[in-house]
């Protein structure tokens, strides 16, 4: 029997990282000391709060069965709770939220949920590629918005062409933004809504880091624009905000009819986040250990990405320092043909991990990520391996 996968398997791109990956286990084999700065993972356990809580649910028969298809009232209660109080935004926790596997899983599957064959989405790029995946898989056409930095990485939509926004279903945003650290101000927020109205467009705006900021900077929700909620559904996310990435539990907010076309969607699909976790995932919302541990967090990313962005602009890197997300995206120095081979040659002269911008899209060539997911003294110690390398390359012998 000959086992031959779906058109739209074919169609997905190589995994970005397989090459790296294959590098950094050499690299391990051979007992380099790799210090990984690729992946965006928090690199400290969830706090101790939220644990202990899951110990106690997950004792308890009465989680052990199907939760609801909807998610747990309680849970969607306390997002709204959540949005109240963080971003005085009004949530109807009835009809204008709902509990997803991870913000990934919503952002996956919201376009199966509205688009046709034929009909397209703007995508951002470089970005997330699940935007792009989830639309292909729905047999819709990716039209990309290049996020540049002489526009500080926010799509221009005075360049987007009258018939492509006709035919368009949804827009992804996502501020603050992965990969670039770019936040969106509040006019960018409102020129948004006003596109969306104007072309009928659903905004799927991804606010995964809703709570890693800096300088007193705080991450504004695409609801708090005049009129956003009108045209937008927003997926939010326990994982960067409470170090909770491998428990897979999220949710989406925003306009009553989008959230719930996704959650009868998920009703076919999967069975819901176990109650044990939603339970506790309101704990980690409103236990008052998560105030001083989101600041706590928050000074710790803050540090890391003090180092980086000195030790950058030292080695002559024109680099912004982010005022949110765990990330810091760097122009690739001059000398190298493409982010990918800046990439390997770090790697292999310093056995320090980044990721190619290309790998975030076309408009992500020429700049590399750097995330800022390991303790001061070895983002230290990345820092000075990286100086080393560029300063042999700068000056062969
Ligand atoms: C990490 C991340 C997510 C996924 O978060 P989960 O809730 O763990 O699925 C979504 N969007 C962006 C931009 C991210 O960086």
């Amino acid at each position: 029997m000959q086992i031959q996968p779906a058109d739209r398997i074919g169609k997905l791109p190589r995994y970005l990282f397989a090459e790296i990956d294959k590098k950094v286990r050499a690299a391990l084999e051979k007992g380099v000391d790799v210090i990984r700065l690729g992946i965006g993972d928090p690199d400290r356990p969830t706090p101790d709060y939220i644990v202990q809580r899951m110990i106690e649910e997950v004792k308890l028969p009465r989680n052990h069965t199907y939760p609801p298809d909807e998610g747990l009232a309680e849970f969607r209660e306390a997002v709204a709770r959540y949005y109240r109080d963080r971003h005085g935004v009004e949530l109807d926790p009835k009809r204008e939220v709902a509990v997803l596997l991870g913000s990934k899983e919503g952002i996956a599957h919201i376009s199966a949920c509205f688009v046709n064959p034929g009909d397209l989405n703007l995508v951002p790029d470089p970005g997330y590629p699940v935007y792009g995946i989830g639309t292909m898989f729905a047999g819709g056409e990716v039209h990309r918005m290049p996020l540049l930095p002489e526009n500080d990485f926010l799509p221009d939509f005075s360049r987007i062409d009258p018939a492509v926004a006709g035919r368009a279903k949804l827009m992804f945003l996502n501020y603050p933004n992965n990969p670039t650290g770019a936040v969106a101000p509040p006019e960018f927020l409102a020129a948004a809504v006003e596109f969306a109205k104007k072309h009928n467009i659903i905004v799927a705006h991804d606010l995964a880091y809703s709570e890693v900021a800096y300088d007193g900077y705080r991450p504004l929700s695409f609801l708090e624009a005049p009129g956003g909620k009108e045209v937008c559904i927003e997926f939010g996310s326990l994982s960067k905000t409470f170090n909770m990435t491998g428990w897979r539990i999220g949710y989406a907010v925003g306009r009553a009819e989008v959230v719930e076309v996704l959650s009868r969607y998920k009703t076919n699909i999967d069975s819901g986040t176990f109650r044990a976790i939603q339970y506790t995932g309101i704990e980690a919302f409103e236990n008052p250990a998560s105030v001083p541990f989101r600041e706590a967090m928050c000074r710790t990313y803050q540090e890391r990405r003090d180092i980086v962005v000195a030790a950058l602009r030292e080695m002559g890197l024109n680099v912004v320092a982010p005022k949110a997300t765990f990330y810091v995206w760097v122009p690739v120095p001059a000398g190298f043909a493409s982010s990918t081979e800046f990439v390997s040659y770090i790697l292999e002269e310093t056995g320090v991990v980044v990721t190619p911008g290309r790998g975030f899209g076309e408009f992500g060539e020429g700049y590399f990520r750097i995330a800022l997911t390991v303790e001061a003294q070895r983002m230290r110690e990345a820092m000075d391996r990286l100086k080393k390398a560029l300063n042999k390359q700068r000056r062969p012998e």
